[in-house]
């Protein structure tokens, strides 16, 4: 057991104990033991020993922080543009000082499971109410799409979550209540949850630019380095080449400021050219240059290689508000128009690392 590797503080395992004889609980060595890999930095694995999903924020909790927010912020308009499955309502975020200024569209929690994203959206929102934010806005309008998918958020669906490995108030599903992948109706366009965002928000607003912001699973890596996440630009034929190549200078923007960061390694995401997901359907149908990123890990699932445990939660919100402050200030000072796109050239697919590796 090496420096990198923990045991739980004196004081825990002491609750623990005092907990397991308050209560009368035999509790076994497995519940004791440490997690084999768990460390306390950067992005390695954390089997799941902690994860909770009580620490994240419900729909109720994030509707009144984004209500908050609008009776703060002067510039923030909050609007409601559709119901989920269950009758959820979801929100559209918008800061419009402008209609000529370009426009970015940011996308989280299409997939219920994966919701640090949203996490870190807020965080954003919030951020944009500062000193440090503000005048940004001036040259630059913002639009927020937050829990794109809230009854997945909340595991309030139509189908067994039995097999779901998180424990807390609540399991968190990847599919919306009718059990449909959001992420894959972006042509069919069956579902109240994407037809809100179709209707109301990409068909609405001219929209310059759009990052998708999912969670993938734990054992991505780069040359044996498990990755912080990874970016793909849209990949269908159907595509203008103009908007491809805008879509790899938002991917550039958003790896030269996450790669500052000593947990930041991000991999080449690798993905199809279906337009039933919003990568590249986005694109196709508007013209919107798109980004997908796909952060560490996932908050729950069936698979236990897919979710991570809540240590990482820290570098991974952070990894969501670097991402939206960087681009949002790349398109207000028009950098974005000469950022670099020749690192894609160099830029390593990601691979999955077997769990025996670290
Ligand atoms: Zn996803």
């Amino acid at each position: 057991m090496s420096a990198e590797h923990p045991h739980p503080a004196p004081s825990v395992r002491r609750r623990l104990t005092a907990l397991a004889l308050a209560t009368g609980l035999a509790l076994g060595g497995t519940a004791m033991a440490t997690p084999a890999g768990a460390v306390g930095k950067g992005p390695n694995h954390n089997p799941r020993s902690t994860v909770n999903t009580s620490i994240l924020t419900t729909h109720a909790e994030l509707v009144a922080q984004l209500q908050k927010e609008d009776a703060r912020q002067d510039a923030m308009e909050l609007t409601v543009i559709g119901q989920s499955v269950k009758g959820r309502d979801i929100h559209l975020a918008s800061w419009i000082s402008d209609p000529e200024n370009p426009t970015i569209l940011f996308l989280t929690q299409q997939h219920g499971n994966e919701q640090l994203t949203t996490e870190g959206a807020m965080a954003f929102i919030k951020s944009l109410g500062t000193g440090k934010m503000r005048s940004v806005l001036d040259d630059v309008n913002v639009l927020v799409v937050p829990m794109a998918n809230p009854d997945g958020a909340m595991g309030d669906v139509d189908f067994s979550l039995e097999d779901y490995i998180a424990s807390g108030d609540r399991n968190l599903t990847r599919y919306n209540a009718n059990e449909v992948d959001l992420n894959r109706d972006h042509v069919a366009k069956t579902q109240p949850e994407t037809r809100a965002l179709h209707e109301n928000v990409l068909g609405a607003y001219d929209i310059d630019y759009m990052i998708d912001l999912h969670h993938q699973g734990t054992r991505s890596a780069v040359d044996g380095e498990l990755v912080s996440g990874s970016i793909l630009y849209p990949t269908s034929p159907n595509v203008a080449p103009d908007v491809v190549e805008d879509s790899q200078r938002l991917g550039s923007v958003v790896y030269d400021a996450v790669e500052q960061y000593g947990w930041g390694n991000l991999g080449r995401y690798v993905g199809g050219t279906a337009e039933t997901i919003a990568r590249n359907g986005v694109a196709a149908e508007y013209g919107i240059a798109t980004l997908l990123f796909e952060m560490r890990g996932m908050s729950d699932h069936e698979y236990e290689s897919y979710v991570l445990g809540q240590r990482s939660n820290g570098y991974l919100i952070k990894q969501t508000v670097v991402t939206l402050e960087a681009t949002t200030k790349a398109i207000a000072d028009g950098s974005i128009e000469t950022a670099d796109i020749g690192f894609w050239n160099t830029l390593p697919e990601q691979r999955t690392l077997p769990l025996a590796a670290e």
